[in-house]
């Protein structure tokens, strides 16, 4: 049981009814020109769900503190009134809500942005030292007296926000932002009273916290405080803690531990990374102020936790007093209520995959959620019951056919789903089979879970006829995909198989070529390579990034598939192939830098440019090199990943076909996903594209 997960709790004056807080996410709504109205939706969502605490997306404390142009400031462009809307939504659900005082520093997409005045954006940090990402932008470094001014607005948003009616602010200063920047010798090389040494290095963090704290004395204040930069030559855990009793005497009533930069090369919060994999960095922090004259400080646990049966291993330990959990809540709005009534089956967890999240706030896109993607788009798809119940028939029982038979069903329409294969899942079904990717079988479990509550009809190994169809209001075709054959001379031999046959089947113990380095071929190296089981591989992940971690957590392990009945793993020899473009193609931003290191990690030999496969023979795959040159690769198995085509035809040009009987039986259709565009399947699209054409009834 969630025991302690569900026990209430204060932080500072406020009285909160569960240990479990939202955490901050930028989506791009706070400057939506709508009154409020997305971002009321979007919070008021969560707050009925469960969520005792939601901090909001962060709200820069001035101008140049934007991290891009859909950042809100309070006091600008009706800021106020939209936060306010969303503030009284929240209040209205009986829970309460912080504001994240939020200042980019160096972080700021800046390059073609404008402010207020229509002047290029001014970009600030504590040195003129630009990011990577930076796009050439370089930032002026703070004079003193900006230094003092840029205190001032953090108090001054902190007022803002009071009058607003938030119940408190959240003082951002981790992965990486000017507060972050401030107190890393690798950001802040200054030498006066803002720099210098590890004191004045930490002096901006504490006179903003002293700032903002003498401003709102009936508020709760919380830090977000980086538990480890992760940055080579950045603040020590000596510094970090250093910190922490710097902080403690000045009233603070709470610590929210984050991790990381975003310029970090060891990764975080991609689904590679182990579950739990920060919590020690919390615990150590909570071990700090525990020991400190100032026990009572909350100290909340985030990063790598997806499932609140691990919240609740986190917290039954009694150092640490809430988890924050933030993408989860993307995913699945009422992952609170359901989890504490024991509903876990129902929760639609977040898979960790950052494709409609993460990969797209850092490019200023709008965000929604892969598994969710009614996810900040609630006001143009409200949840409210239909009026005039359907007969809906989803063909396909993949991500896409999933999420528009789930929002069919909760709207009360009669819903029925058609899956040719044996069971649900699709493309999601093989992806499961992936190291590091299992919990997108809790995307799945979380539908079948839903659709069997709500009455739906699943139909399993039977492909839908038109004859099945004849009586539908409305059909979604959503049949995904199937392996895309190549034709190169031996491809018919025993030891050539698609990606779908060996994740399901495993690969004998040999060498392996992968024809196509896109992102299943990728994905494919990774299954060939990688223990299947966590546990392992958080021991891996610990002594690569060398990181003193633990990985204790389990995730959504009760539900998730079988592993495969074996890999090739140790002593692997995989190449993967691919003609041209990068490897891993299609692999989203955040996503693709880690899968192709950990394949280099783990030995995999990729051979780009590849200018024609010649033949395959048992033992080896011919090919014509970059150079032109013919060349053996060592292939005991070759693996096919050589793109997708549709499962079934839609075009409706073919006689007998199932688009054809619909369109002559009169029946509405809409194609979506893999089966309308195969070439490049996309997820986000595809569950996106399933929800509208469901919601167009
Ligand atoms: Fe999680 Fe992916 Fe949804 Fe982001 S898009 S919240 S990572 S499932």
């Amino acid at each position: 049981s969630l025991r302690t997960v569900a026990s209430p709790w204060t932080l500072g004056p406020l009285h909160l009814a569960n240990r479990v807080v939202m955490g901050s996410m930028h989506t791009g709504l706070e400057v939506h020109d709508d009154g409020g109205a997305g971002m009321a939706a979007f919070y008021r969502e969560r707050a009925a769900g469960g969520a005792a605490c939601i901090i909001t997306g962060g709200i820069a404390v001035n101008d140049e503190a934007r991290g891009g142009p859909d950042f809100a400031v309070f006091g600008v462009g009706g800021a106020d009134e939209r936060f306010r809307t969303a503030v009284d939504a929240v209040h209205e659900e009986g829970s309460t809500i912080l504001a994240q005082l939020f200042h980019a520093g160096r972080y700021a997409l800046a390059a073609g942005m404008v402010d207020r005045h229509g002047e290029p954006q001014r970009v600030v940090a504590p040195t003129a030292l630009p990011w990577a990402a930076a796009r050439g932008v370089v930032p002026t470094a703070l004079t003193a007296a900006e230094v003092e001014r840029t205190i001032e607005d953090f108090a001054a948003a902190a007022r803002s926000a009071r009058d607003i009616g938030f119940d408190g602010v959240e003082i951002m200063a981790s992965e990486g932002y000017l507060i972050n920047q401030f107190q890393s010798p690798l950001t802040n090389l200054r030498d006066d009273e803002w720099g210098g040494d590890a004191v004045r290095r930490r002096r901006f963090t504490i006179e903003v916290v002293r700032a903002v704290r003498t401003a709102v004395p009936g508020l709760a204040v919380t830090i977000r405080l980086s538990g480890a930069d992760l940055m080579p030559g950045s603040s020590t855990d000596d510094d970090v803690d250093a910190l922490v009793h710097d902080l403690l005497p000045l009233g603070l009533d709470g610590i929210s531990v984050g991790i990381g930069w975003h310029e970090s090369r060891t990764p975080t919060v991609q689904a590679a990374v182990p579950h739990g994999a920060w919590l020690d960095y919390a615990a150590r922090i909570a071990g700090v102020v525990r020991a400190s004259s100032y026990p009572d400080v909350r100290v909340i646990a985030s990063n790598r936790m997806t499932d609140l049966r691990d919240g609740e291993t986190v917290l039954a330990g009694g150092t640490i007093d809430a988890v924050a959990l933030a993408r989860p809540f993307l995913a699945d709005p009422a992952l609170v209520n359901r989890s504490l009534a024991g509903r876990f089956a129902l929760v639609n967890t977040c898979i960790g995959c950052n494709q409609a999240c993460l990969d797209r706030s850092i490019i200023g896109a709008s965000v929604s959620c892969l598994v969710n993607p009614r996810a900040a788009r609630e006001v143009a798809f409200p949840a409210r019951p239909t009026t005039d119940p359907k007969r809906v028939d989803v063909v396909g029982g993949g991500p896409a056919g999933l999420a528009a038979a789930v929002d069919a069903a909760r709207r009360g329409h009669r819903v029925t789903v058609w899956e040719a294969a044996d069971r649900l899942g699709g493309q999601f079904g093989l992806a499961a089979l992936v190291p590091g990717k299992e919990d997108y079988a809790a995307t799945v479990r979380a539908a079948s879970a839903e659709l069997d509550e709500r009455g739906a009809t699943v139909h399993l190994g039977r492909p839908a006829t038109a004859a099945d169809l004849a009586g539908s209001d409305v059909v979604v075709l959503a049949a995904g995909v199937v392996p895309r054959d190549v034709d190169v001379p031996g491809s018919d031999l025993p030891h050539v198989l698609s990606y779908e046959r060996a994740l399901r089947e495993g690969v004998p113990v040999g060498t392996v070529a992968i024809i196509g380095g896109g992102g299943i071929g990728v994905d494919t190296a990774a299954f060939l390579t990688e223990s299947p089981d966590e546990a392992v591989r958080a021991t891996e992940f610990a002594a690569r990034w060398d990181l003193d971690v633990s990985g204790a957590l389990v995730g959504d392990v009760p539900q998730r598939l079988p592993a495969a009945a074996r890999t090739i793993r140790p002593g692997s020899d995989v190449t993967v192939l691919r003609r041209s473009g990068k490897f891993g193609q299609g692999v989203g931003l955040t996503s693709r830098w880690v899968a192709i290191g950990r394949l280099r990690d783990a030995g995999v030999h990729m051979v780009g440019g590849v200018q024609e496969y010649l033949r395959i023979e048992p033992g080896a795959l011919w090919i014509r090199d970059e150079h032109g040159e013919e060349r053996a690769i060592p292939a005991d198995s070759v693996v096919v990943c050589a793109g997708q085509e549709r499962a079934i035809d839609t075009d409706g040009d073919v006689p007998g076909g199932l688009v054809t009987g619909l369109q002559a039986a009169g029946v509405p259709f809409a194609v979506v996903g893999g089966a309308r565009d195969a070439r490049s399947v996309d997820a986000v699209r595809a569950t996106s594209e399933a929800l509208e054409a469901v919601r167009r009834l």
